[in-house]
């Protein structure tokens, strides 16, 4: 459900034809699957894991086998459409899909929200980091747990 205190997504149609948009341009193709399984994240209040996008699945179109929504999870990676959170083992939408970006999230331990940033000062301070210690970083995960600005407050 979009509208929530934390995100201001344009509505679910508009945000999956954005991302059919951006595959077709890529070569890549959304198909009705992978579009549900999109839209399942999207429309989830948190993020939400494989085990739930698959029971979700089956209500919507009957039984679905686990391998087809890993598939199409990877897929969606792959084309930056949506993120996983490691520490929760769970899935997000891209606020910022299409575009190749450094992401953090904040993860709130009370209500579960995953607010994402974009902050390059940090991304770029790990590089060093890690060009500093000879290594030569392939994949970055920064997740902070805590409290949001609402549970806060
Ligand atoms: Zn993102
Ligand atoms: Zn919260």
């Amino acid at each position: 459900m979009h509208g929530s205190a934390h995100h201001h997504h344009d509505d679910l149609p508009t945000q999956l034809d954005r991302a059919a948009a951006i595959c077709a341009a890529r070569g890549a193709q959304l198909t009705p699957l992978r579009r549900q399984v999109l839209e399942l994240v999207l429309a989830a209040e948190q993020p939400i894991g494989a085990y739930a996008l698959l029971e979700r699945l089956k209500t919507a179109r009957g039984p679905a086998a686990p391998p087809t929504i890993y598939r199409a999870l990877d897929f969606l990676l792959e084309q930056g459409l949506v993120h996983k959170l490691e520490r929760l083992n769970s899935f997000t939408g891209c606020v910022a899909a299409g575009h190749s970006h450094a992401h953090q999230f904040l993860i709130c331990t009370r209500c579960g929200q995953a607010t994402e940033l974009h902050d390059h000062a940090i991304e770029h301070a790990l590089q060093h980091a890690a060009e500093h210690a000879g290594f030569r970083p392939e994949r970055m995960t920064v997740e902070i747990e805590g409290l949001c600005a609402a549970c806060a407050g």
